[in-house]
């Protein structure tokens, strides 16, 4: 592959690392941070954490971690062909999950309304959280201490009321600045992935029929495709011809429309890109109108399926449950998380003791969750 072009992150260049540390011998800055995410604890949680559907439901269901995978290949393969750094964009696509809840969004969404009265929760900033304070790996500082491009692209948006309480990678979002190329990168990788593997899922669950799939534009222009070269093609076979056709034109549009871009503007570095108004990475127009019905398609008969809305239910019940346990005495939390909470709320108040019950409920898995509850509330349970 040809070297970098001038647009991409340069290591050289980099704002460099919270803590100071001498440079890797035989690896680059980004390919450090790189490995220390999938070293880390909350990497390997990501296998036991809810995408769509809860882990226990299937074993060929995505997780967060089959879909944290997915993610970084695709953007691997963009960042190649846009000449950006491969490493920092793997990096960032690996981390970008790592503060998720148990049960997906249905979990986030619990853990924010229990969070109201203490600043709220929002996964992508417990992401950063993650990176930057609550891994305990190593002896000279908390957290993975990440190069700032990297933490920059793990938080994709942050409001303007907690970007003023982060430090330096809050600052694009008062400056209203972009981040690096690697890191918007990281958003459309994300978008490709799990739009086209929620199709997979969501069939696979039967939960949608490849009829109605019809309907979606992008579905059935590359399904009609198929079925002309492969006339006796059905089943698995045909849908996954279709997702893999799919995602090839979503993935070749990214590249060709940000390559445009990237020559319109003439950007020849990193902070000219941050300076710009806009995205250069992304779709044309008419991609990014057929992906949005795509969405649009998946939440109305998916992400909103009654079947799906159950577990939704259940979830959101487990974690306000948990909530209200751990916040209500401490004491019940194991103690290093205890201990936390009492540090933290000798220092900030309720506030304080909330972000430590959060911290430890969102660092939980779907099946630690839900045996946690039960022994909170099951009284037949072993505590
Ligand atoms: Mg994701």
């Amino acid at each position: 592959m040809s070297a970098l072009a001038s647009y991409a992150a340069h290591e050289e260049r980099s704002r460099g690392r919270r803590h100071a540390e001498p440079p890797p011998p035989y690896r680059s800055e980004f390919q450090r941070d790189r490995d220390r995410i999938v070293h880390s604890t909350a990497f390997r949680r990501l296998v036991y954490k809810t995408q769509v559907f809860v882990n226990h439901e299937g074993d060929l269901y995505r997780t967060r971690l089959t879909h944290t995978l997915e993610v970084a290949q695709i953007a691997r393969t963009v960042a190649g062909q846009l000449r950006l750094n491969e490493a920092l964009s793997e990096a960032i696509c690996l981390a970008h999950d790592l503060g998720h809840t148990p049960f997906g969004h249905a979990g986030q969404d619990a853990l924010n309304e229990c969070m109201a009265d203490f600043g709220g929760f929002e996964h992508n900033l417990q992401s950063l959280r993650v990176v930057d304070e609550l891994e305990e790996h190593y002896a000279g500082f908390d957290g993975l201490n990440l190069t700032f491009e990297c933490r920059e692209g793990i938080l994709k948006h942050c409001s303007y009321k907690n970007a003023l309480t982060i430090g330096d990678v809050g600052e694009r979002f008062i400056r209203r600045e972009q981040p690096g190329l690697e890191a918007q990168l990281a958003n459309f990788a994300d978008e490709i992935a799990y739009n086209n593997h929620d199709v997979d899922d969501g069939v696979r669950a039967g939960l949608i029929a490849l009829d109605d799939l019809l309907e979606v534009r992008l579905f059935a222009d590359h399904h009609a495709e198929v079925r002309e070269a492969h006339p006796r093609i059905q089943g698995r076979r045909l849908l996954y011809e279709v997702l893999r056709r799919m995602i090839n034109h979503l993935v070749t549009d990214l590249i060709d429309s940000s390559v445009a871009r990237l020559r319109e503007t003439g950007v020849d570095s990193i902070d000219a890109v941050r300076a710009q108004r806009a995205f250069l990475i992304g779709f044309s127009e008419e991609t990014a109108a057929a992906n949005q019905q795509l969405k649009t398609f998946l939440r109305e008969h998916l992400y909103r399926h009654y079947k799906v809305q159950r577990m939704t239910s259940k979830a959101r019940r487990v974690v306000r449950e948990l909530f209200d346990a751990f916040f209500g005495d401490p004491a019940l939390m194991p103690p290093e998380h205890r201990a936390a909470a009492r540090r933290r709320e000798a220092s900030q108040g309720p506030t304080g003791r909330a972000r430590a019950v959060a911290d430890y409920i969102a660092g939980m898995t779907d099946r630690y969750a839900i045996l946690e509850h039960r022994r909170l509330y099951d009284p037949a349970e072993r505590t």
